[in-house]
């Protein structure tokens, strides 16, 4: 086990892609195994003192900077298990600190399709199970809640809990559990969730998985060490594509009629972030004032896939001039790098700025979407911010990132950014569809659930972890 207390080289754990500042801490503890990791728990545990999981800190809200306490880092439980291949499908085990794009790799290679892989590919499998991660090909594969399949976790006290989908289950919204000697009782929240992609508090439903809770639970409830994922087969081939438009409207229904489709993603990006796009790669129609990038899987040949969206998009007025396709790995790679592009630009421009991003990560039911979108028109019109807006039409779920040059443009965005959630929540949205809550949405989940809602979550986490001591801090106070 390595233990830190470099100050130089504590300074890289006091950060994550939310420009959070003001984090300390005076040791960064990093275990080799799972034995290590369980007896650096034991030993916090009864010294109360608190314990921040950092994974590879790609995430987007502050989860993973402490504020006081250790940092147990998961860089070192990064070993790969078995990947097997069966006639359909598959499954892989790997622990908690494999980064997202070796594990995409080595399962390709052995014909397993990884899609649950949030846009950044340096995050850790136990970061993306952490938060539910969902990335573009969410859209037909869903969240990383799907593919999982068993967890390790460690509780708070120590004890190592190996979870199986299906070997415990809730009955209405009261969990029973035995493990080791000790007796779990955990009544679950009495909230309903939004219907739409969610990764704000702590998963609950009637007669739920035990499982669930410890996904999406942001480093409150248990260190997830290792998991077993179910995966479904390799396509053949994946088709890219991006469609510009003249106008947004135009985008936006060939986005609905493209989701009906059944493609993999369905992405927007709005003419900022295509401005962006024009600087680093050129050949971006000089009309375009939108972009909708989608993905397919070629499952027989790549003709029928081809005229399916020729058709598609030839309905929509959209000429051969305006798009780009591609259909080898290698172009459909450059192409995820462009879409890769525009949300990295983004922290790299806010960093630059040396003011934090203002961003959004809701979901509305999809029913709801024009009203959302008119949201976003309206205000950001109306606010004169330097602003891009872009991500997964297809599941409802924008992003508006405001990037403020001063402090009253920040206030402003702020004041804005609250309009947007309240918005969301009143259309039957979520407050955070894929990046959690972490420390800088607390106030959000309040308006999600409400004063109870939050208070119940609580009693869950002090089911678990009675000395209060993972993840202080992040979904409540
Ligand atoms: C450019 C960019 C694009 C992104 N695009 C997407 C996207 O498309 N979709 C998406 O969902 N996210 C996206 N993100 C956010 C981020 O990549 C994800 O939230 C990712 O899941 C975080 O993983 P991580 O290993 O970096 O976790 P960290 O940032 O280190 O931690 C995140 C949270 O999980 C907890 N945690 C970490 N590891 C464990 C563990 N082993 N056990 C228990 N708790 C743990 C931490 O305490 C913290 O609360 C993006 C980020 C960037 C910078």
């Amino acid at each position: 086990m390595l233990v830190k207390k470099d100050p130089s080289f504590l300074l890289s754990y006091l950060e994550d892609s939310s420009n959070l500042k003001g984090g300390y801490t005076d040791r960064v503890v990093i275990p080799e195994n799972v034995r290590e990791l369980a007896s650096v728990l034991k030993e916090a545990n009864s010294g109360k003192i608190p314990v921040t999981i950092s994974g590879a800190g790609t995430g987007q809200a502050g989860g993973r900077i402490p504020f006081g306490g250790i940092v147990l880092s998961l860089e070192k439980l990064n070993a790969m298990g078995e990947i097997k291949k069966l006639e359909k499908g598959g499954s892989v085990r790997a622990e908690a600190g494999v980064i997202i794009k070796d594990l995409k790799e080595s399962c390709e290679r052995k014909g397993l399709f990884y899609t649950y892989d949030p846009t950044e590919q340096a995050a850790f499998l136990g970061g993306t199970i952490a938060t539910n991660a969902q990335g573009a090909r969410a859209f037909r594969y869903g969240p990383t809640r799907r593919c999982v399949k068993a967890l390790t976790v460690v509780l708070a006290s120590g004890e190592i809990l190996k979870l199986e989908r299906g070997a415990v289950k809730a009955k209405g919204r009261v969990i029973d559990f035995e493990s080791g000697n000790k007796c779990y009782k955990i009544e679950l929240p009495a909230y309903k969730m939004p219907g739409t992609k969610n990764s704000a508090g702590y998963y609950v439903e009637d007669n739920m998985d035990l499982i669930d809770l410890f996904i999406g639970q942001e480093g409150t409830l248990g260190v997830i060490a290792e998991a077993e994922l179910e995966l479904p087969d390799k396509p053949k081939g994946i088709f890219a594509c991006f469609a510009f438009f003249e106008k947004d409207n135009d985008a936006w229904n060939f986005a609905a009629c493209a989701g009906r489709a059944g493609p993999l993603s369905v992405e927007y990006f709005d003419a900022n972030c295509l401005r962006l796009l024009q600087h680093k790669y050129g050949n971006v129609p000089l009309v375009a004032r939108a972009a909708i990038f989608f993905e397919d899987e070629i499952t027989l040949s790549e003709d029928s896939v081809l005229k399916k969206w020729d058709a598609l998009l030839s309905r929509h007025d959209v000429s051969q001039d305006n798009t780009w396709v591609a259909t080898s790995e290698n172009m459909c790679r450059q192409f995820l790098e462009k879409r890769r592009y525009i949300p990295e630009e983004m922290n790299d421009m806010a960093r630059r700025t040396g003011f934090p991003k203002v961003s959004t990560d809701l979901a509305v039911p999809r029913k709801n979407l024009s009203d959302m979108l008119k949201c976003y028109s309206d205000g950001l019109g109306r606010s004169g911010l330097r602003h891009f807006v872009f991500g997964h039409i297809g599941d409802a779920h924008l992003h508006v990132n405001m990037l403020p040059s001063g402090k009253n443009d920040y206030n402003r965005a702020k004041s804005l950014q609250l309009d947007f959630v309240k918005k969301s929540v009143s259309l039957g949205g979520t407050v955070s569809a894929e990046h959690g809550i972490g420390k800088t949405k607390k106030e959000f989940l309040k308006l999600l659930y409400g004063e109870e809602g939050v208070k119940e979550m609580k009693k869950v986490k002090l089911a678990l972890d009675p000395n209060f001591i993972l993840g202080i801090g992040n979904l409540f106070d």
